[in-house]
């Protein structure tokens, strides 16, 4: 899907509390600031292609599933956003989502809580 952001209005370089993969965001909101245009130009500074060129809108759908994600944990987990354990909350987040989908199950792994995570979290 398409993320809500745009050239006027770019994505946290820091990922949003309830990312599934906080370190995936720090690379595809690289990326996606590498594939856009110069100011007033119509090509992409990366590529050379007319812009929205496909890497951009790759990068683009990415980071709104991602930032779907995020947003759909931190209605359901309000009290996340207080907290400092976005590593956490992205390990509940994952496992939800496996139990979600069972099509997927076969193809994700389950990472194990982190131990310091879970700590600091209280
Ligand atoms: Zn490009």
């Amino acid at each position: 899907m398409r993320s809500p952001f745009d050239l006027n209005n770019h994505p946290p370089a820091d990922a949003p509390v309830g990312v599934i993969c906080p370190g995936l965001w720090t690379v595809q909101v690289r990326w996606w600031k590498r594939h856009t245009p110069n100011p007033g130009e119509k090509k992409c500074t990366e590529c050379a292609q007319s812009w929205p060129c496909h890497s951009w809108l790759c990068w683009d759908g990415q980071i709104g599933d991602a930032w779907d994600a995020a947003t759909r944990y931190q209605r359901a987990h309000p009290a996340a956003l207080n907290s400092a354990a976005p590593l956490l909350a992205g390990v509940v987040l994952e496992v939800v989502a496996v139990k979600a989908s069972p099509a997927r199950r076969a193809k994700t792994t389950r990472r194990p809580p982190n131990p310091e995570a879970r700590r600091a979290a209280g």
